[in-house]
């Protein structure tokens, strides 16, 4: 499901270059027990100064989440929304803004087209955002992100997670035009 887009390129025909970030771990700390509420999406400290960079070098930014806690009934599309708000509120405050949030609230055993390694989202996105897969990343800190890039022909990168994207950003920028 999609969550926010803020443009599309179609319509000029120029294609994109995306990061496709997967979130919890990576954006936010992740909880053992799913971010269900704002008050539970706790930034990492200096995800915005980082990924600040990639916008600069003329990335878009599209956040890529499984969230399970929706089917398994501890959370709500509504309470993903205002989870959201919350992230795009400290982006902003940093001058930027996430481009595209596709999530997928089925579980596991729904065996649905959406859940990562599952590419439904990404195809999403790339047709949406008329994206440049070649030029294009995937950040995660979980190997189904890693799969799902492969999947689709992005470079991927396998993070730890809850860690610090520095390194990450600097092969990003060594390695694109
Ligand atoms: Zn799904």
């Amino acid at each position: 499901m999609r969550d926010l887009i803020s443009f599309s390129s179609k319509y000029d025909g120029t294609k994109v270059k995306v990061v496709f970030l997967d979130r919890d771990g990576v954006i936010n700390f992740e909880r053992k027990d799913y971010v269900k509420t704002p008050d539970e999406f706790q930034i990492i400290p200096d995800v915005a100064f980082w990924l600040k960079f990639l916008v600069d070098k003329g990335f878009k930014l599209i956040v890529v989440t499984n969230q399970s806690m929706i089917g398994r009934g501890l959370s709500t599309h509504e309470n993903l929304h205002l989870i959201h708000q919350k992230m795009q509120k400290i982006f902003s405050e940093n001058g930027f803004q996430i481009d595209g949030i596709y999530y997928c609230p089925h579980k596991p055993e729904d065996s649905c087209s959406c859940r990562k390694p599952e590419i439904g989202l990404y195809k999403n996105a790339i047709d949406e955002f008329y994206v440049n897969i070649k030029n294009s990343w995937v950040i995660g800190n979980d190997v189904t992100d890693v799969l799902a890039g492969e999947r689709i022909g992005c470079k991927t990168i396998k993070i730890q997670t809850n860690s610090s994207l520095k390194d990450v950003i600097s092969e990003i920028l060594n390695n694109s035009t």
